[in-house]
């Protein structure tokens, strides 16, 4: 029996943790957090407050014998496996560019002191790069990958909970060069490197749970129906908790099989059920694409919109800006724009929105907008939202042709058809009833500003510029 080092990463539970079911094997765990530098600059506010809440309620959940230290993890980690004497370092493997890279650098210094490193599962139902074609090559186009995705499946949820280790605590590991950050009190330390903001959403193991609960009755038969209407409450906001690993997906995919035979179910709730679903298979899709293909963090996924002319310069900076503050002119995007800003979430349909109307009408850099949903969103996770961005401007995977160009007005009159999603938050609107609330105002309206351009003319633009871009000219 030797202990053994749970590296917790992407994965803030203790119940479906086949990662800790594998490291309570050989005897007593330490369970770990490192505050990487590197990760924590990127973590916008709102993320970075829900890793504190995250990271408090794991601590509570063990008994308060979570080890949370600063630094560089390939330094770190192999130190406190020094210290207790641990075997190995066990994982929930991860499949970003970046964490693969760390992965393997703390792998290596490990190895060299003859310590293992062990990767049990990942955030996803099926690992990343597991799910090929019949030649053996990744998919590119998101139907045949679902289908593919499916008949892969999954394992059952993993049976483990806080009981299911002995923890060590680290209060008593002697570094031989310094004590870990545990002589300060978490909450401080989390609080000196997190920030003290309110998260915008309670992310903890247990509030997903309850959140999950919640949606499985109550929100999931609407689903269907709903889930593309912002002035309703119609989806499930779990991104934040699989983001952050509070619930796994393999968990919720139990849930939703144990609804039992789609014959039973009624049309409403069956569908529902294989369109959310479907949703958790886009999660995956562009894990996988990720996975395979790192470079499309920032690169374009189809590399002849390397020759798009986005523009730049002064005209590129105030047109962002416009679009970062809501101040368009264009209600539906505007409405969006501040929400995301007030919540740090924003509803998918309006996503799709306003990165069409960044990138295709104001023809702005889509990783210039990726940038600022990363920053704002507590559900920003770099696949889901490079690759969301890339689907949109054109530029991406998947059947999204680049002449589709979302029309704010037609979106915001057919999905928030009421115009209350607007008058929620454009309160310089909220005199005008109805759907007419959509429609943009060549002079503004009181404080709220005309439009910066013309839909019907930018578009025209944009599509002759993408045109030329496909002919290669
Ligand atoms: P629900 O409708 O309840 O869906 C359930 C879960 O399925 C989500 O929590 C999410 O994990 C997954 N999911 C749903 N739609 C998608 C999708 N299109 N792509 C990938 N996963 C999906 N999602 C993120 O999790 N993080 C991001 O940073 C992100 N950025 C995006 C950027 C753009 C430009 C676009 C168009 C989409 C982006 N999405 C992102 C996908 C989607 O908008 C969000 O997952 C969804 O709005 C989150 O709200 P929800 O949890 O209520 O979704």
């Amino acid at each position: 029996m030797s202990p053994s080092l749970l590296w917790f990463r992407r994965d803030l539970r203790v119940a479906d943790h086949p990662a800790l079911a594998m490291a309570a094997e050989n005897g007593p765990v330490l369970a770990v957090f490192v505050l990487d530098p590197t990760l924590v600059s990127t973590s916008g506010r709102p993320r970075a407050s829900a890793l504190r809440d995250a990271l408090l309620a794991l601590d509570e959940a063990i008994g308060h014998r979570l080890c949370v230290v600063r630094g560089d993890p390939a330094t770190e980690i192999p130190r406190l496996a020094e210290a207790i004497g641990a075997g190995t370092v066990v994982v929930s493997a991860d499949h970003g560019p970046y964490g693969t890279r760390r992965d393997a650098a703390v792998e290596r210094t490990l190895a060299e002191a003859g310590r293992g490193f062990v990767r049990v599962g990942s955030p996803y139902a099926v690992t990343p790069g597991r799910v090929l074609t019949a030649n053996g090559t990744p998919y590119k186009v998101f139907t045949p990958f679902r289908r593919a995705w499916y008949e892969h499946g999954w394992p059952a949820p993993a049976d483990t909970g806080s009981e299911s280790a002995e923890w060590l605590d680290p209060a008593e590991i002697a570094l031989p060069e310094h004590r870990p950050d545990t002589d300060r009190p978490l909450r401080d330390l989390l609080r000196s490197t997190l920030g003290t903001g309110d998260s915008p959403l309670e992310v903890c193991e247990s509030a997903a749970s309850a959140q999950w609960a919640d949606f499985l009755e109550h929100g999931l038969p609407g689903y269907a129906d709903d889930r593309d209407r912002p002035d309703l409450d119609a989806t499930s906001r779990l991104g934040a908790q699989l983001k952050f690993g509070t619930i796994h997906p393999r968990t919720i995919l139990a849930d939703l099989a144990a609804l039992g035979p789609t014959t039973g179910l009624g049309t409403g709730l069956a569908e529902s059920r294989d369109a959310f679903a479907s949703e958790l298979a886009w999660r995956e899709f562009y894990a996988d694409v990720l996975h395979h293909y790192p470079s499309t963090a920032g690169g374009n996924v189809d590399v002849r919109w390397d020759r798009f002319p986005w523009v730049s310069g002064d005209h590129a900076d105030e047109a962002f800006a416009a679009w970062r503050d809501g101040r368009t002119g264009y209600p539906i995007v505007d409405a969006g724009m501040r929400q995301l800003l007030a919540e740090g979430w924003m509803h998918n349909r309006l996503r799709m929105v306003v990165a069409s109307f960044l990138t295709k009408d104001l023809r702005v850099h889509w990783r210039r907008g990726a940038r600022h949903f990363m920053d704002h969103l507590v559900d920003g996770d770099l696949a889901s939202n490079q690759h969301g961005w890339q689907w949109t401007a054109g530029t991406g995977t998947d059947a999204a042709p680049y002449f589709r160009v979302f029309n704010p007005v037609t979106q915001g009159k057919r999905f928030d058809p009421e115009g209350d999603y607007v008058r929620r938050w454009v309160p310089e609107l909220r005199g005008i009833a109805g759907a007419a609330v959509h429609t943009p105002r060549e002079g503004g309206h009181g404080d709220y500003p005309a439009p910066i351009v013309d839909h019907a003319e930018a578009r025209r633009e944009a599509l002759a510029l993408y045109d030329s871009v496909i002919r290669g000219a």
